[in-house]
């Protein structure tokens, strides 16, 4: 089954999903299988990090400003290579195991999606596969 979701971000940050994800799986009725989160953009992406001390979230983005800078040698016209350069870094998707009817999750562990040229209006989609 496939579900999709949308969400309002902010200019730059995560934004935990982790509840989107695991009641598309529990609404799927999948027991044992697999969970596949996707993100349709090339200026956002999504990742699984952890989900306990809130600065995890805002050291992330201070790396990956530092990682990957916004160069005045890029060529892009629309001003936003150093948001397609996260995109792909952290990548368009990610692979859950889904067990007991739960995506699995380490203690943790949380879903985030990775806005790198926000605020926007975006979505992501989340296919469970198993039975
Ligand atoms: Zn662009």
């Amino acid at each position: 089954m496939l579900f999709d979701f949308q969400l309002s971000t902010p200019a730059e940050g995560l934004v935990d999903i982790t509840s989107e994800v695991c009641e598309a799986v529990s609404e799927s009725g999948v027991n044992e299988g697999i969970c596949v989160v996707y993100c349709p953009h090339t200026t956002a992406a999504v990742t699984v990090n952890e989900n306990a001390d809130p600065d995890v979230k805002t050291d992330f983005i201070m790396g990956m400003e530092k990682t990957f800078p916004d160069l005045s040698t890029f060529r892009h016209s629309e001003g936003n290579s150093d948001a397609h350069l996260k995109s792909s870094a952290v990548g368009a998707s990610i692979t859950l195991i889904v067990t007991a009817g739960r995506p699995l999750l380490g203690t943790w562990q949380g879903v985030y999606f990775c806005e790198f040229d926000g605020p926007r209006t975006r979505k992501f989609y989340v296919k469970v596969m198993g039975g």
